[in-house]
């Protein structure tokens, strides 16, 4: 197995981090005169602290891991990109990828000019642990897994996961942005026990805040001093450490919404069967349902004109025909439904 040394990028390896006002003086005063910050319009004027303390001491005691092990990005958009910015060689590396699965990680590869060496997943939307490690080659640095998968709605099997963490000469990116929502257990426990796992969650999905831009990637503490140190210094802003902190005070309400959109899917689920143009609906481990329908693109169509907008995945590998519907409030689900009788008459 290579160690986190032999995989980062050689200009990582050595960088010396930019280091703020805040970096170096960390203890509490009473006037702060070091970042040349305006000292009115408080508190807006102040920078953020660059490392979320106070946030993470909030979210290590929900997750059940050490301050230390989390990394708070601008979505999890940002670890996702800071990963290749660290561990993949423009024009040389490679990455390993399911197919399909969420975008995000083939548009972070073409900005950075890495080749995505993609490899279907089976007929039922599970990993080919085989042929994603034949996929790696000595080049190959991180490996993205994603459970539930986006837009197949399903889990891995934790054993398959595993094993390819186990095999992988590289670093494993399991992505769990829907894990509230599944019945299967997160991944998470598992990074004290491999050097080379990173786990992403998000604040996006489950927790309702989208809109504030919160993603985290959970790891070992030698991997997230690395994306630390390659981050822009002050990466959340204060008002998103303010809202999801506020926010983490409700886990309550969160997971009602989890349950509330859980028994909505079965819902959704059953009032879809009932349609002659629906071919079939996937199993759902997350808060989506995967629908193939006799013609994706014009029920798409329909919906727009109907100003419901849903998502057409039918030119998506192994998606030919389907739609993915995000599952919404009651009332949002059955306007759904009503345009889909109007459709089928
Ligand atoms: C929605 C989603 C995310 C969340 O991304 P953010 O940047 O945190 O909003 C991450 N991964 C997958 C697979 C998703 O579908």
């Amino acid at each position: 197995m290579k160690t986190l040394d032999e995989l980062l990028r050689s200009n990582i390896k050595g960088l010396k981090p930019y280091s703020s006002a805040r970096d170096e003086f960390t203890g509490a005063a009473s006037v702060y005169l070091d970042a040349n910050e305006n000292p009115f319009n408080q508190p807006y004027n102040r920078y953020p602290d660059p490392y979320q303390r106070n946030l993470k001491a909030k979210i290590a005691p929900i997750k059940g891991v050490n301050a230390d092990q989390i990394f708070l990005g601008n979505g999890s958009d940002e670890p996702i990109d800071l990963l290749f910015r660290a561990f993949c060689e423009p024009g040389k590396d490679n990455v390993v990828s399911i197919d399909p699965t969420y975008g995000m990680y083939q548009v972070a590869a073409d900005i950075n000019n890495i080749e995505v060496r993609k490899v279907l997943l089976t007929e039922d939307f599970q990993l080919d642990v085989d042929a994603l490690l034949t996929a790696a080659d000595d080049n190959s640095k991180l490996l993205f897994l994603c459970s539930p998968n986006n837009p197949t709605g399903n889990c891995f099997k934790e054993d398959d996961i595993v094993a390819i963490v186990k095999e992988f000469d590289g670093i494993v990116v399991l992505d769990e942005a829907y894990i509230d929502f599944a019945p299967e257990k997160s991944l998470l426990k598992r990074i004290d026990e491999f050097s080379n796992f990173v786990v992403l969650q998000t604040f996006s999905k489950a927790w309702g805040m989208a809109g504030i831009r919160l993603g985290m990637a959970f790891a070992s503490k030698e991997l997230i001093k690395v994306l630390s140190n390659i981050k822009y210094p002050y990466n959340i802003n204060i008002l998103t450490q303010e809202k999801a902190s506020e926010l983490l005070d409700k886990e309550d309400d969160k997971q009602q919404w989890v349950e509330t959109l859980l028994k909505e899917r079965e819902q959704m689920n059953s009032d879809l069967q009932q349609f002659s143009f629906v071919q079939k609906i996937y199993p759902s481990d997350a808060n989506y349902l995967l629908v193939k329908v006799d013609d994706a693109r014009g029920l798409y169509d329909y919906l727009v004109g109907e100003e419901i907008i849903i998502r057409d995945r039918s030119s998506v590998a192994l998606c030919a025909g389907c739609l993915r519907i995000t599952v919404g409030t009651a009332d949002e689900n059955k306007l759904l439904m009503k345009a889909l009788k109007t459709y089928q008459k």
